[in-house]
């Protein structure tokens, strides 16, 4: 079966130039960030993909890039089979949107404090014409099939359908982010890209939300591109991982696979940064030095300067990505059997 969501050498770059006359009086030459560089992957439909990596790494622009919010540099995402730029009519777009949606990191940023939450969740009902308000005799009618839409939504998050009277400032930070799950489901979409959705709330909160996640793709067949720094929470709730370094995927693999047999030294790290509750005994890297400055990345592997298998090539020569024992990873340790 096709996958319901393919990138392709997806690319993103950003002009971080000084203005024109500083370039000029300064002699600075312009300034460009390639944010995501090469990335390509897919997700199964029903499946989570979670993109992990430090701050900085492109995952939250490889996100905006996949619901439209950037445009590619290079590169190409097919949607059930289709690309999403060749949806370029409105009536194209507006089924893309409506099939595809987004939750944000921040639930205390992402919801209009003044709106009370039936007209935040009911908005996009409106703007797809879920629900219809338009002619004076279904206005009263629509008002109430809203209202009752809205509430249906908010008990499939564990909110009572009573709340649509409220605005967001009664709500906890859990609670929000439920409102925005919500939101995101009006649509009925397919397909859900999570921004760190979790990231901005009590760890004693994460896992109900979480939960909730996990229901609502089991009872509606959702698929989600997930994007944390937390491994803790990806090893929750993905089925494939992906690991990002400064722009470009440097390991894919299933979840087991992942968590149990790291390959690339820096997924190695990532995980030794993680407690060992199982107290396994096992031998850790600590986490070393600092994400180089993207407008400057090293040359070859930009992990070197940070890794402890580096030797001469990876300096010089930028490891592929490409398949080991069924495991996608770029390195040149891994490939010659190093480690
Ligand atoms: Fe380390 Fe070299 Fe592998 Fe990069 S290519 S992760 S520097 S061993």
């Amino acid at each position: 079966m096709t996958p319901l969501v393919q990138v392709r050498d997806l690319s993103k770059t950003f002009d971080v130039s000084a203005p024109w006359l500083n370039r000029v009086v300064e002699r600075k030459p312009r300034q460009f960030v390639h944010a995501v560089d090469g990335v390509s992957f897919s997700i199964e439909r029903g499946k989570t993909l979670a993109l992990v990596g430090e701050s900085g790494c492109g995952k939250s622009t490889v996100a905006r890039l996949l619901v439209g919010l950037y445009q590619p540099t290079r590169g190409d995402v097919q949607f059930d089979g289709q690309p999403t730029d060749a949806a370029q009519n409105a009536a194209g777009l507006r089924t893309l949107r409506r099939r595809m949606q987004m939750i944000f990191q921040d639930p205390y940023a992402s919801l209009n404090p003044r709106w009370k939450v039936l007209d935040i969740v009911g908005e996009p009902l409106r703007e797809h014409g879920l629900v219809n308000m338009s002619s004076a005799s279904a206005g009263a009618r629509g008002a109430d099939a809203l209202k009752a839409k809205v509430g249906e939504l908010l008990l499939s998050v564990g909110l009572a359908a009573a709340d649509v009277e409220k605005f967001p400032h009664q709500f906890s930070g859990g609670q929000r982010q439920r409102i925005s799950i919500a939101r995101a489901l009006a649509t009925q979409p397919e397909f859900l890209v999570c921004d760190e959705p979790t990231s901005a709330l009590d760890v004693s909160v994460q896992a109900q939300v979480l939960n909730i996640m996990k229901d609502l793709q089991r009872s509606r067949g959702l698929t989600y591109l997930f994007i944390s720094h937390n491994l803790a929470v990806v090893r929750h709730v993905a089925d494939q991982v992906g690991v990002m370094y400064l722009g470009r995927l440097v390991e894919l693999s299933d979840k087991a696979e992942l968590f149990g047999h790291p390959r690339h030294p820096y997924t190695r790290m990532l995980l030794d940064a993680i407690p060992d509750i199982h107290m396994s005994g096992r031998s850790r890297t600590p986490v070393q030095g600092e994400v180089p400055n993207p407008l400057n990345p090293p040359t070859g592997c930009a992990f070197h300067p940070r890794c402890p298998h580096a030797n001469a090539r990876c300096s010089q020569e930028r490891p592929v990505l490409t398949v080991f024992q069924g495991v996608h990873v770029a390195c040149h340790a891994v490939q010659e059997g190093r480690i």
